[in-house]
């Protein structure tokens, strides 16, 4: 039988992975093969510490809870396209230095023009 903290470790990996469609908990303990009754003690103490939620949901029947992540997966889709990727100046740039991020006008653009992409996604 797997330890729990190993258990509550690849169960987190695995509702991680899973995103908005998150899994049904009995079918996550059959994957990682764990009894329901520690299944649920780990389901319960993932979303205590904050790292999932557990929504109730009728499957075939039976009450059983769905979990779903509640930290996205560290994903490089954040930093597509900055300019700092591909400046010519980035190994003399830093804060106190000549060249430096808090004046950076190419930084700044994108920066903005970042945010205002993501103001706009909620717009119908
Ligand atoms: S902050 Fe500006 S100057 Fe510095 S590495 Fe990024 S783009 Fe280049």
């Amino acid at each position: 039988m797997p330890r729990r903290n190993d258990l509550e470790h690849r169960a987190l990996q695995f509702i991680s992975k899973t995103s908005d469609e998150g899994v049904l908990q009995v079918d996550l303990w059959h994957q990682l093969g764990a009894s329901s009754r520690e299944g649920s003690r780990i389901a319960i103490k993932l979303e205590n510490k904050g790292f999932i939620r557990r929504e109730r949901e009728l499957f075939d029947g039976r009450w059983t809870y769905r979990l779903y992540p509640k930290k996205e997966p560290v994903s490089i889709t954040s930093i597509k396209n900055c300019p700092c990727l591909i400046c010519s100046d980035s190994v003399r740039c830093g804060a106190y230095g000549a060249i430096s991020p808090n004046d950076c006008e190419r930084l700044t653009t994108w920066s903005i023009d970042l945010i205002r992409e993501d103001s706009t996604q909620g717009d119908p």
